[in-house]
């Protein structure tokens, strides 16, 4: 029996099984290459099977893997100084996965809210939102389809539209505790925020005394040429979660807060395999080399260098709008054939991902080299 045949179906999922990966690259079992721009879903920030993660996991794994979150260890305290140090937030908790990194946002927020706020608990999002695949992330998320899943949802969201700062300040009541947003939503097509409708939303979220409460589980840890987006926006939020690239391809996951917000009680908070030896070791070593100056510096000219050819391909083919920042991007195709795309790609060695119907989405290695982005290019047109 073949071995996909015992996975319970979550997904379709191609014919093709990877078997090896190295930086840009992935061969699958037949030694066929793919240009690979998806990069495990925006994770593999320092692209496949990387040097200096093999040698960060390699260590670590012979010396302690998991000591349980109840005790400390030194990877774990590591990281912790490391990312309070570079977000300005003094508290860090750590998790497997970005739903769960959010789930403990919001029970943060509403722990906040019971005891600065007489009990608020409401929390503020937005249309187009993806914040995971737990119920109270699902219920957070508006993604098309998912209205009527797995009902009931978990109460206490309230949905405004992007960019409408009114919404935002007439959603406000006596029960909000905060606003949670990603800052670039990524799955819902690669649309960000306007830098003015953050600054007003820091400034209303303080005015009226709620929380804001920033996801960039897919737009931290450099993905947009900052090692945060919200350093692009001159605001810092009061909680922040990350995932995806802060292990750069092993399950580690964040969640940040500032000191007066982190009101977590004994037992409100945890997890077996929150803050383990192992990936926070993994995480330790990708975030030090990501946040190194000239690494995101490069970043940032290969983010130009990509959006600036994914531009001149849509004009010469007559395609939409090219969206996002750093190596973050999305191409509008103008009609929904992005699965049909996706398909030709594969077909032609490249994975690229369609977030929506009508577009494409680009999420490579942050060590992408241009002559990579290059060679997707051409993979790309004759997909196309
Ligand atoms: N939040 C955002 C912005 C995401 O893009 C994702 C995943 O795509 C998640 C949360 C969920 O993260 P995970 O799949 O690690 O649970």
């Amino acid at each position: 029996m073949p071995a996909a045949d015992s996975l319970m179906f979550v997904t379709r999922r191609p014919d093709v099984t990877f078997v090896r990966g190295e930086g840009s690259w992935l061969y699958d079992a037949q030694g066929r290459a793919y240009l690979d721009f998806v990069q495990g879903w925006a994770v593999n920030c320092l692209g496949h099977a990387p040097a200096l993660l093999r040698r960060a996991l390699a260590t670590q794994a012979s010396q302690v893997i998991n000591v349980s979150p109840a005790f400390y260890n030194e990877p774990m305290r590591r990281l912790a100084d490391r990312l309070a140090s570079l977000s300005g937030l003094e508290r860090v908790f750590f998790a497997s996965s970005g739903a769960e990194a959010n789930e403990g946002a919001i029970k943060l927020a509403r722990k906040w809210g019971a005891l600065n706020k007489g009990g608020a608990f409401e929390i503020v999002v937005f249309e187009g939102a993806f914040h995971g695949r737990t119920l109270a992330t699902m219920s957070a998320s508006a993604k098309p389809g998912w209205e009527r899943l797995f009902e009931p949802k978990v109460p206490g969201f309230i949905r405004v539209p992007r960019n409408d700062i009114d919404a935002v300040a007439a959603a406000l009541g006596p029960r909000t505790c905060a606003v949670m947003l990603e800052p670039i939503q990524g799955e819902s097509g690669v649309i960000p925020f306007s830098t003015s409708f953050m600054r007003r939303l820091r400034e209303l979220t303080d005015e009226r005394g709620v929380l804001l409460v920033l996801d960039e589980i897919q737009t931290g840890i450099g993905r947009t040429g900052r090692m945060f987006c919200y350093e692009h926006l001159g605001i810092r939020p009061d909680i922040l979660t990350l995932g995806k690239g802060i292990g750069g391809g092993v399950p580690l996951a964040a969640l940040l807060a500032r000191e007066g917000v982190s009101v977590f009680e004994a037992g409100d908070q945890g997890g077996t395999f929150g803050g383990n030896s192992l990936m926070t070791a993994a995480g330790d070593a990708v975030v030090a080399e990501v946040s190194r100056p000239e690494f995101l510096a490069a970043t940032r000219a290969a983010g130009e260098h990509m959006m600036q050819r994914l531009r001149a391909l849509s004009a010469d083919m007559g395609l939409g709008e090219v969206r996002g920042r750093g190596l973050l991007a999305a191409l509008d195709l103008g009609r929904p054939t992005g699965a049909a795309v996706v398909k030709a790609a594969l077909a032609n060695g490249l994975l690229v991902n369609s977030p929506r119907p009508e577009c494409l989405r680009f999420m490579p290695a942050l060590n992408v080299t241009h002559a990579e982005i290059d060679e997707m290019l051409v993979r790309l047109r004759a997909a196309l």
